[in-house]
């Protein structure tokens, strides 16, 4: 009999291109490992502080309350 067992599905990490299975024993799929996952956020969020960074005035639309 031949054994077809699925293959496992193989996903380069997206920091560090290390193969990770995608599996459940994976949590930090399609990362390699959390720290990846940590970098990848981080990258987020450094991109979303430049571009609240371009914009130094903050949106004052509402009544004065002094
Ligand atoms: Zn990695």
């Amino acid at each position: 009999m031949t054994s077809s067992s699925p293959a496992a599905t193989v996903v380069a990490c997206p920091i560090c291109r290390t193969p990770v299975e995608w599996g459940a024993h994976s949590p930090y799929r399609p990362f390699c490992s959390e720290r990846c996952k940590l970098i990848d956020l981080g990258q987020w969020a450094e991109e979303r502080y430049r571009v609240a960074a371009s914009g130094d005035e903050p949106p004052s639309e509402g009544p004065d309350t002094h």
